[in-house]
Protein backbone atom coordinates (compact mmCIF):
# COMPACT_ATOMS: atom_id res chain seq x y z
CA UNK A 1 0.00 0.00 0.00
CA UNK A 2 1.38 3.41 -0.64
CA UNK A 3 2.11 5.79 2.01
CA UNK A 4 0.33 8.90 1.99
CA UNK A 5 0.45 11.74 4.24
CA UNK A 6 -3.06 11.87 6.43
CA UNK A 7 -4.23 14.21 8.64
CA UNK A 8 -3.57 13.34 12.12
CA UNK A 9 -3.36 14.66 15.44
CA UNK A 10 -1.52 14.11 18.20
CA UNK A 11 -1.47 14.52 21.97
CA UNK A 12 -1.09 17.80 23.17
CA UNK A 13 -0.53 20.00 26.42
CA UNK A 14 -4.42 20.62 27.12
CA UNK A 15 -7.02 18.16 27.02
CA UNK A 16 -9.31 17.46 24.67
CA UNK A 17 -13.44 17.12 24.75
CA UNK A 18 -14.43 15.59 21.67
CA UNK A 19 -18.26 16.35 21.59
CA UNK A 20 -19.82 14.25 18.56
CA UNK A 21 -23.30 15.37 17.17
CA UNK A 22 -25.79 12.95 15.19
CA UNK A 23 -27.38 15.78 12.37
CA UNK A 24 -31.15 14.85 12.11
CA UNK A 25 -33.60 15.81 14.65
CA UNK A 26 -30.24 16.47 16.97
CA UNK A 27 -29.31 19.62 15.37
CA UNK A 28 -31.66 20.45 13.47
CA UNK A 29 -35.85 19.36 13.62
CA UNK A 30 -36.20 17.03 10.42
CA UNK A 31 -33.79 14.81 7.98
CA UNK A 32 -31.96 17.16 5.69
CA UNK A 33 -33.51 15.36 2.77
CA UNK A 34 -37.33 16.08 3.86
CA UNK A 35 -36.65 19.87 3.73
CA UNK A 36 -36.72 20.20 0.10
CA UNK A 37 -34.86 17.97 -1.72
CA UNK A 38 -37.16 15.09 -1.57
CA UNK A 39 -39.93 17.40 -2.53
CA UNK A 40 -38.48 18.35 -5.57
CA UNK A 41 -38.34 14.64 -7.17
CA UNK A 42 -42.19 15.21 -6.49
CA UNK A 43 -42.46 13.39 -3.03
CA UNK A 44 -43.92 13.93 -0.06
CA UNK A 45 -41.37 12.91 2.72
CA UNK A 46 -42.95 9.57 4.01
CA UNK A 47 -43.56 8.62 0.28
CA UNK A 48 -40.02 9.22 -0.19
CA UNK A 49 -38.86 6.95 2.26
CA UNK A 50 -41.15 3.93 2.40
CA UNK A 51 -40.15 3.72 -1.00
CA UNK A 52 -36.45 3.83 -0.37
CA UNK A 53 -36.60 1.49 2.27
CA UNK A 54 -39.29 -0.92 0.33
CA UNK A 55 -36.56 -1.05 -1.64
CA UNK A 56 -33.78 -1.72 0.88
CA UNK A 57 -36.03 -4.23 1.96
CA UNK A 58 -36.44 -6.38 -0.89
CA UNK A 59 -33.12 -6.44 -1.99
CA UNK A 60 -31.12 -7.52 1.40
CA UNK A 61 -29.92 -3.55 0.94
CA UNK A 62 -28.76 -0.80 3.45
CA UNK A 63 -31.18 1.37 3.68
CA UNK A 64 -28.61 4.31 3.50
CA UNK A 65 -27.59 2.90 0.18
CA UNK A 66 -31.19 2.38 -1.04
CA UNK A 67 -31.87 6.25 -0.54
CA UNK A 68 -28.64 7.51 -1.84
CA UNK A 69 -29.84 5.31 -4.91
CA UNK A 70 -33.04 6.55 -5.38
CA UNK A 71 -31.30 10.32 -4.50
CA UNK A 72 -28.79 9.58 -7.44
CA UNK A 73 -31.46 7.98 -9.99
CA UNK A 74 -34.47 10.03 -9.44
CA UNK A 75 -33.20 13.45 -9.06
CA UNK A 76 -31.38 12.80 -12.79
CA UNK A 77 -34.54 12.87 -14.56
CA UNK A 78 -35.13 16.32 -12.58
CA UNK A 79 -31.80 18.45 -12.21
CA UNK A 80 -28.17 17.80 -12.09
CA UNK A 81 -26.94 16.10 -8.91
CA UNK A 82 -23.72 17.80 -8.04
CA UNK A 83 -21.81 19.22 -5.19
CA UNK A 84 -23.42 22.76 -5.61
CA UNK A 85 -27.00 21.57 -5.64
CA UNK A 86 -26.33 19.46 -2.93
CA UNK A 87 -24.83 22.28 -0.42
CA UNK A 88 -27.55 24.50 -1.98
CA UNK A 89 -30.37 22.20 -0.36
CA UNK A 90 -28.28 21.93 2.79
CA UNK A 91 -28.17 25.41 3.49
CA UNK A 92 -31.82 25.46 3.46
CA UNK A 93 -31.77 23.08 6.61
CA UNK A 94 -33.48 25.04 9.70
CA UNK A 95 -31.40 24.53 12.95
CA UNK A 96 -32.94 24.07 16.41
CA UNK A 97 -32.55 27.68 18.38
CA UNK A 98 -28.77 28.32 19.51
CA UNK A 99 -27.06 26.16 17.08
CA UNK A 100 -25.44 28.61 15.12
CA UNK A 101 -23.37 30.05 17.86
CA UNK A 102 -23.29 27.13 20.15
CA UNK A 103 -19.78 25.85 18.54
CA UNK A 104 -18.05 29.18 19.18
CA UNK A 105 -19.77 29.32 22.56
CA UNK A 106 -19.06 25.94 23.50
CA UNK A 107 -15.33 25.89 22.20
CA UNK A 108 -14.54 29.93 24.12
CA UNK A 109 -16.13 28.08 27.47
CA UNK A 110 -13.34 25.33 27.13
CA UNK A 111 -10.50 27.27 26.65
CA UNK A 112 -11.10 29.54 29.50
CA UNK A 113 -10.81 26.63 31.75
CA UNK A 114 -7.99 24.78 29.63
CA UNK A 115 -9.84 22.46 27.63
CA UNK A 116 -9.81 22.11 23.74
CA UNK A 117 -13.31 21.72 23.14
CA UNK A 118 -13.65 19.68 19.05
CA UNK A 119 -16.98 19.41 17.61
CA UNK A 120 -17.43 16.48 14.96
CA UNK A 121 -20.39 15.72 13.01
CA UNK A 122 -21.41 11.80 12.82
CA UNK A 123 -24.43 11.27 10.38
CA UNK A 124 -25.79 9.04 8.23
CA UNK A 125 -27.10 11.88 6.34
CA UNK A 126 -25.29 13.49 3.35
CA UNK A 127 -21.71 15.12 3.73
CA UNK A 128 -22.18 17.80 0.50
CA UNK A 129 -25.71 18.81 2.30
CA UNK A 130 -23.90 19.14 6.30
CA UNK A 131 -21.32 21.01 3.84
CA UNK A 132 -23.34 23.50 2.32
CA UNK A 133 -25.27 24.70 6.38
CA UNK A 134 -23.78 27.81 7.67
CA UNK A 135 -22.08 26.41 10.37
CA UNK A 136 -19.87 23.93 8.62
CA UNK A 137 -19.25 26.95 6.20
CA UNK A 138 -18.18 28.90 9.79
CA UNK A 139 -15.87 25.69 10.19
CA UNK A 140 -17.03 24.75 13.43
CA UNK A 141 -16.69 21.05 12.99
CA UNK A 142 -13.22 19.45 13.47
CA UNK A 143 -14.39 16.86 10.27
CA UNK A 144 -18.24 15.46 9.63
CA UNK A 145 -18.39 11.81 9.24
CA UNK A 146 -21.02 11.26 6.78
CA UNK A 147 -22.38 8.87 3.89
CA UNK A 148 -21.02 11.07 0.64
CA UNK A 149 -20.94 10.87 -3.24
CA UNK A 150 -18.72 10.08 -5.73
CA UNK A 151 -18.68 12.61 -8.28
CA UNK A 152 -17.35 11.92 -12.13
CA UNK A 153 -15.26 13.99 -14.02
CA UNK A 154 -18.22 16.37 -14.85
CA UNK A 155 -19.04 16.62 -10.89
CA UNK A 156 -22.35 14.63 -11.15
CA UNK A 157 -22.94 12.52 -8.59
CA UNK A 158 -22.64 8.70 -9.44
CA UNK A 159 -21.74 6.27 -6.55
CA UNK A 160 -22.14 6.39 -2.60
CA UNK A 161 -18.59 7.11 -1.81
CA UNK A 162 -19.03 6.59 1.84
CA UNK A 163 -22.64 5.05 3.49
CA UNK A 164 -22.81 5.74 7.01
CA UNK A 165 -25.17 3.37 9.09
CA UNK A 166 -25.65 3.19 12.74
CA UNK A 167 -23.56 0.38 13.62
CA UNK A 168 -20.51 1.35 11.66
CA UNK A 169 -20.92 5.28 13.26
CA UNK A 170 -18.65 3.42 15.46
CA UNK A 171 -15.34 3.66 14.24
CA UNK A 172 -15.61 7.30 13.78
CA UNK A 173 -15.48 7.81 17.48
CA UNK A 174 -11.88 5.39 17.53
CA UNK A 175 -10.48 7.76 14.63
CA UNK A 176 -11.20 10.25 16.93
CA UNK A 177 -9.74 8.63 19.95
CA UNK A 178 -6.91 8.15 18.00
CA UNK A 179 -6.71 11.55 16.04
CA UNK A 180 -6.11 9.29 13.00
CA UNK A 181 -9.06 11.36 11.40
CA UNK A 182 -8.50 10.49 7.83
CA UNK A 183 -11.20 7.62 6.60
CA UNK A 184 -8.61 5.68 5.65
CA UNK A 185 -6.23 6.39 7.82
CA UNK A 186 -4.96 2.31 8.49
CA UNK A 187 -3.34 3.55 11.89
CA UNK A 188 -6.92 3.57 13.30
CA UNK A 189 -5.18 0.06 14.17
CA UNK A 190 -2.29 1.11 16.11
CA UNK A 191 -1.82 0.10 19.70
CA UNK A 192 -1.65 3.50 22.09
CA UNK A 193 -0.64 4.05 25.69
CA UNK A 194 -3.34 4.44 27.44
CA UNK A 195 -1.43 8.33 28.12
CA UNK A 196 -0.75 8.95 24.96
CA UNK A 197 -4.39 8.86 23.71
CA UNK A 198 -5.25 12.31 22.13
CA UNK A 199 -9.02 11.73 23.28
CA UNK A 200 -10.02 9.04 25.63
CA UNK A 201 -13.90 7.82 25.64
CA UNK A 202 -14.16 9.30 28.97
CA UNK A 203 -13.07 12.63 27.46
CA UNK A 204 -15.52 12.00 24.57
CA UNK A 205 -19.93 13.35 24.79
CA UNK A 206 -21.88 11.72 21.89
CA UNK A 207 -25.60 13.86 21.62
CA UNK A 208 -28.13 12.03 19.62
CA UNK A 209 -31.55 11.52 19.21
CA UNK A 210 -32.46 8.29 18.30
CA UNK A 211 -32.42 4.35 17.51
CA UNK A 212 -29.50 4.66 14.61
CA UNK A 213 -27.51 6.46 17.58
CA UNK A 214 -27.29 3.53 19.81
CA UNK A 215 -24.47 1.86 18.80
CA UNK A 216 -22.24 5.13 19.46
CA UNK A 217 -24.08 6.22 22.81
CA UNK A 218 -23.68 2.32 24.07
CA UNK A 219 -20.19 2.32 23.69
CA UNK A 220 -19.87 6.20 24.90
CA UNK A 221 -21.50 5.28 27.61
CA UNK A 222 -19.49 2.04 28.29
CA UNK A 223 -16.09 3.36 28.46
CA UNK A 224 -17.51 5.99 30.84
CA UNK A 225 -17.66 9.01 27.88
CA UNK A 226 -20.95 11.15 28.02
CA UNK A 227 -23.91 10.06 25.59
CA UNK A 228 -26.78 12.92 25.88
CA UNK A 229 -29.56 12.20 24.23
CA UNK A 230 -31.94 14.88 22.89
CA UNK A 231 -35.62 15.67 22.07
CA UNK A 232 -37.50 18.27 19.85
CA UNK A 233 -39.40 20.84 22.95
CA UNK A 234 -42.52 20.50 20.79
CA UNK A 235 -42.49 16.95 20.98
CA UNK A 236 -43.05 14.04 23.42
CA UNK A 237 -39.72 12.47 25.52
CA UNK A 238 -40.96 8.98 24.89
CA UNK A 239 -37.46 8.17 23.08
CA UNK A 240 -35.06 9.42 25.86
CA UNK A 241 -37.09 7.88 28.07
CA UNK A 242 -36.83 4.93 26.56
CA UNK A 243 -32.44 5.38 26.03
CA UNK A 244 -32.55 6.09 29.75
CA UNK A 245 -34.60 3.36 30.84
CA UNK A 246 -31.82 1.13 28.11
CA UNK A 247 -29.02 2.66 29.53
CA UNK A 248 -28.53 3.59 26.32
CA UNK A 249 -28.03 7.34 27.63
CA UNK A 250 -26.47 8.96 30.38
CA UNK A 251 -28.56 12.42 30.31
CA UNK A 252 -31.04 13.78 28.01
CA UNK A 253 -31.95 17.66 27.55
CA UNK A 254 -34.00 19.40 24.43
CA UNK A 255 -32.72 20.23 21.77
CA UNK A 256 -32.25 23.97 21.95
CA UNK A 257 -28.64 25.22 22.16
CA UNK A 258 -29.15 28.95 23.66
CA UNK A 259 -26.75 30.00 26.27
CA UNK A 260 -27.91 29.12 29.88
CA UNK A 261 -30.90 26.21 28.50
CA UNK A 262 -30.42 22.66 30.23
CA UNK A 263 -28.37 21.52 27.30
CA UNK A 264 -26.31 24.69 27.69
CA UNK A 265 -25.64 24.25 31.58
CA UNK A 266 -24.79 19.94 31.32
CA UNK A 267 -22.55 20.27 28.86
CA UNK A 268 -20.44 23.22 30.88
CA UNK A 269 -20.45 20.96 33.94
CA UNK A 270 -19.01 18.03 31.72
CA UNK A 271 -16.38 20.69 30.31
CA UNK A 272 -15.82 21.01 34.50
CA UNK A 273 -15.63 17.82 35.85
CA UNK A 274 -13.02 16.94 32.96
CA UNK A 275 -11.20 19.78 34.25
CA UNK A 276 -10.54 18.22 37.58
CA UNK A 277 -10.95 14.75 36.14
CA UNK A 278 -7.82 15.15 33.92
CA UNK A 279 -5.60 16.65 36.20
CA UNK A 280 -6.25 13.36 38.50
CA UNK A 281 -5.50 10.47 35.67
CA UNK A 282 -2.35 12.95 34.93
CA UNK A 283 -1.19 12.22 38.08
CA UNK A 284 -2.50 8.70 38.12
CA UNK A 285 -0.21 8.11 34.81
CA UNK A 286 2.50 10.00 36.71
CA UNK A 287 2.55 7.71 39.80
CA UNK A 288 2.50 4.59 37.77
CA UNK A 289 5.67 5.83 35.17
CA UNK A 290 7.61 6.14 38.74
CA UNK A 291 6.72 2.85 40.04
CA UNK A 292 7.87 1.54 36.71
CA UNK A 293 10.82 3.04 36.36
CA UNK A 294 12.03 2.38 39.93
MG1 LIG B 1 -30.98 11.56 14.21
Amino acid sequence: MSERNYLRKHKERLPVIAICYDFDKTLTPNEMQAQGYIQSLGYEANEFWNKSNGIAEDNDMDENLSYMYMMVNEFKDHHKLDRKTLEAYGAEVKLFLGVDDWFRRIREYGLERGVLVEHYIISSGIKEMIEGTEIAKKGEFEKIYASSFYFDDKGIARWPAQVVNYTNKTQFLFRIQKGTLDINDPGINDYFPPDEIRVPFRNIVYIGDSDTDIPCMKLVNTYGGFSVGVYNPAQTKDKVYKMIKDNRIKYFAPADYRENKELDLLIKNIIERTVFNEKLESRHYNCFKEAMES
